[in-house]
Parts: C-alpha cells; structure tokens; sequence
C-alpha cells in the first residue's frame, strides 16, 4: 500500500469498490507506465477532483449564473481562467469543457454550420477521432477532407496538405495529434488557413505540457481557436480547455445591424456561447479548481525543467531502441513520444507486444502506424512515451536500461521467462522511484 494515499471512507462503505482503487493504486506504484496520454497528477490536483466542490450547480460564467452560492465556485473559475490564459499567452480561455471530445465538438459547433468542410490528420496516421473520422460525429455532422503524413518519411508533407487545402477549401483546419513523433509547424498551418479563408484550429492535447515548458513551439499567439485535454503532459486533472482569440476575422456581417455585427465578429463569445448553453449543462467545479491548481504548477521552473527531461528522455530512449535494431517511425522523436514499427519483426503483432510487455510490467499500447499493413484491431505499431516516467524523477540512466528492457521482449516477444525476470526488475527499479 502507498502510505500517503488512503480511501478509509470506501473503505468503510464499499469494499468492492475500495479493492479495487487499492490494487489500482499498487499497478500504479510498480509498473512502467509508459502511455503517452497519461500522467501522474500532484496530490493537490487529487486532493481538489475529490472536493466537495462536485456538490455545486454552476451553469453560466462567472457572475452570470443561474444559481444562488456561487461566490467562491465565481473565484475559482476566475482565476483558472486568469491563470490559463497567462500560462498559454491567450486572449481568451475558457476552462469549461468535460474532456476534449466534447471540447472540439464546441468548437466546431462555434465555428462550423452542418455540411461544412473540415481537414484534419487522417485517424490511422496519428489524428484524432474527433478530427473527422467517419464513424464520429465530426465526419457525420461535416465534410471531412483528412490529409496524411508522407509515406516515405512519415512526417508531414506541408506542400500535400496545402494544394489539398486550396483544392478542398476547408472552413477548419486541424493540427494536432495523438501519434505523431515530431514538431508541428503550427505557423504553417495558420498560414495555410489565412490562404485558404478557413480558421486554424490547434489541437495541442498531448504536447500542452511541452509547450508551456518551453520544449515545442506553440500555436499561440496566431492561432485562431486552440483545444488542450489538461490530464496529458499537462499533468493536470482529466478535463479540457479552449483557448481563442477574442476577434472573428471571418466573421460574416452583411446584413446585420451595429448590435448584431458585434456579436459576431466576437469569437470568444462564440466559444463560450458553444460550450454552454450550446452544448454543456452544469461545468464541473472540482475540476475547474484542479485545472486552476494545475496550471499554476505548469508556471513554475521546475515544469520547465520537466517539460525538457520528458523530451530528454525519449531522445536517449529512441536511440537505445534503434541502437537494438528496432524501428521508429520517422526515425525518431522530438517530443515525448515513439511510435514502434513492428512489421520488420511480424505484421499486425501490435497486440501481442503490448500484451508482453504488459506481463513484464511496461504499460503501452498498441497504435497503428502509416500506411499500416494490417487493421487497426491488429495494427503493426507500438506507441510509447515518457510523461510518467518523467514524473516519477526517471533521466537518460533509467531510459537506457528501459529500452534495452523494451528491445529484449520485442525481438523475443513470445519468451514467457523473459517476461518475469523483468517484471521483477521493472518492480524494483520503480520502488526506487517517487510515488505520492
Ligand atoms: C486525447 C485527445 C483528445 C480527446 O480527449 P478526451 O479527453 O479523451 O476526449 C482529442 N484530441 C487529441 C489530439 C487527443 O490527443
């Protein structure tokens, strides 16, 4: 048991419940979690999910509400907002939305009427669902024009996604990833936008950390809408956060009177307006005041500090891993995480992988890389990152002996021994390590 972390009041009244948090918080403490959409959070951040501010109805913005008792629930989220748009250097922040689904469902619901034409990183190239997959709503409610990564260099080609943009003539634009190894030239994308008439959006989810420490360019200030989950290396609680200038400039004002033209050339208001009434009911306030909390953790030098060593980290890792023989799509990463080829090895071995890997105490998970051979419910990839690890106080040292870890079980993938002599290790290298 983790002795700084106690539930005695499940403990108490539900004991299903309570062994199950329990055995959780002992995976948590002795594997390698190695998902790069994850993160361990502060205790501040835990301690405030669990506060007694889920008991407040919130609906509206601050000072603007449909409810009596919002004096401090009004506070906080005024300064999660303060804080947000400092941090990210935004004019506007709304700090609202449930998760980032939901969050670029706002969006377009802000920026888009049904039938318009979004362009977004096609699914199995490293997009999102969200960006106009067809089984989601953003490719059923609009015309989703997906561009790809280049199949020679698995990097994007901005010269392809351009002509495809001035071809297709898209409303939005989309960058942004959950698999994609390198740097996004997000001043590229906003040019690119401002040829085209569409708006740039920037979905920075799995690099907001990076960003605001310093370790990968940002999209702000040009940007015209930017969405972040805050629970990714933003090391926040799990939650979103819409980041928008304050100006439409493709706001369409013909025909409106004085009153009506401002309104709609007010993009902020747009946001907020989408996110609630539009789309949300009542914000969760306990997160809100996580999200404040984390962010003013992300201000401080030692997040700077992290941001650079969760990217150290994956350099030293990436080599380690090549240096075995293993290979990377693109060749290696320039942020927190890699994305393994495995057809060299076998087709569509993605699953078993993880799976073994899994027993030897690595927690990854299975991705499909570009141009995939196989299918995504077998894909051919791995991907792996270090934001945990980062945050549990792992450097270049440990990412050595990871890898050599990581090659070992991937070149011999079915080799149950192996598996448990590193799980064993894996557990006590991590009790070396902080947790809570
Ligand atoms: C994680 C992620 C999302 C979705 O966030 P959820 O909170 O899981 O809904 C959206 N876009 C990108 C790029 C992501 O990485």
């Amino acid at each position: 048991m983790s002795e700084n972390i106690t539930y005695e009041s499940i403990a108490k009244c539900d004991s299903e419940i309570y062994q199950l948090i329990q055995s959780e918080v002992e995976r948590q403490k002795s594997v390698l979690n190695m998902i790069p959409s994850e993160n361990y959070v502060s205790k501040a951040i835990l301690e405030a999910t669990g506060s007694l501010l889920t008991n407040k109805y919130a609906e509206g913005y601050p000072r603007k509400r449909y409810y009596q008792g919002m004096a401090n629930v009004d506070e906080i989220e005024t300064i999660a907002i303060e804080r947000a748009k400092k941090l990210f250097g935004a004019e506007h922040a709304n700090v609202q939305p449930y998760s980032g689904s939901p969050a670029n469902a706002a969006i377009y619901y802000a920026l888009l009427k049904p039938g318009d034409k979004i362009m977004g990183m096609r699914l199995d190239m490293g997009g999102h669902l969200t960006h106009g997959h067809t089984v989601n709503f953003s490719a059923k409610f609009y015309k989703s024009y997906p561009y790809v990564v280049d199949k020679e260099t698995g990097m994007l080609n901005m010269d392809e996604i351009r002509k495809l943009a001035i071809k297709e003539k898209p409303k939005l634009i989309i960058s942004g990833y959950t698999a994609y190894p390198r740097t996004i030239p997000f001043k590229e994308f906003h040019e690119i936008a401002l040829e085209v008439g569409a708006y740039s959006m920037a979905d920075i989810s799995h690099i907001a950390g990076l960003i605001v420490g310093g370790a990968h360019p940002s999209p702000l200030p040009f940007t015209d809408v930017v969405m972040t989950t805050t629970h990714k290396t933003l090391r926040g609680p799990r939650g979103a956060l819409i980041l928008c200038k304050k100006e439409d400039r493709l706001a369409n004002v013909e025909g409106l009177d004085e009153k009506q033209a401002k309104r709609e050339k007010n993009l902020a208001l747009k946001i907020d307006r989408a996110v609630f009434p539009g789309l949300q009911g009542g914000p969760h306030q306990h997160v809100i005041a996580a999200k404040a909390i984390a962010f003013s953790e992300a201000m401080k030098p030692e997040f700077k500090e992290y941001a650079h060593q969760i990217v150290k980290n994956a350099k030293v890792l990436a080599e380690t891993l090549m240096d075995n023989g293993i290979k990377l799509v693109t060749g290696g990463t320039d942020n927190h995480l890699i994305l393994i080829d495995l057809t060299p090895i076998e087709i569509g071995i993605g699953k078993q992988v993880a799976v073994a890997l899994e027993n030897a105490g690595i927690v990854t998970n299975m991705n499909t890389i570009p141009y995939d051979p196989s299918t995504p419910f077998k894909p051919s990839g791995l991907r792996i990152g270090t934001p945990v690890l980062t945050t549990r106080g792992m450097k270049e040292e440990e990412m050595k002996i990871i890898g050599e870890w990581i090659s070992q079980i991937i070149n011999d993938y079915e080799n149950e021994e192996l598996q448990k002599k590193i799980k064993q290790e894996v557990k006590e290298l991590c009790e070396k390590f902080k947790f809570y």
